[in-house]
């Protein structure tokens, strides 16, 4: 299943959570908060790691992500 990010209004605390397609707007509670008024952030890793198509981004090269930077990321493996 996919890895969802989402981010808190009330904190901006960052999490994540691994949610089916179906629940991924779904609300969710910050798990630092527990706060409701969180959005959920693209996952650029999770898309080109598995050879997805979703939210695939030309900005992203090198194969890596935004968030690994080409080192270790528990998203895309890169
Ligand atoms: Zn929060």
């Amino acid at each position: 299943m996919p890895i969802y990010e989402y981010i808190c209004k009330d904190c901006n605390h960052k999490f994540e959570a691994v949610r089916s397609f179906s629940q991924a707007d779904a609300p969710i509670k910050c798990d630092k908060c527990g706060g409701e008024h969180t959005n959920r952030t693209v996952s650029k890793c999770w898309a080109i790691g598995n050879g997805g198509n979703m939210h695939l981004e030309t900005t992203v090269s090198g194969g890596g992500c935004a968030g690994c930077s080409g080192g270790n990321c528990a998203h895309c493996g890169h």
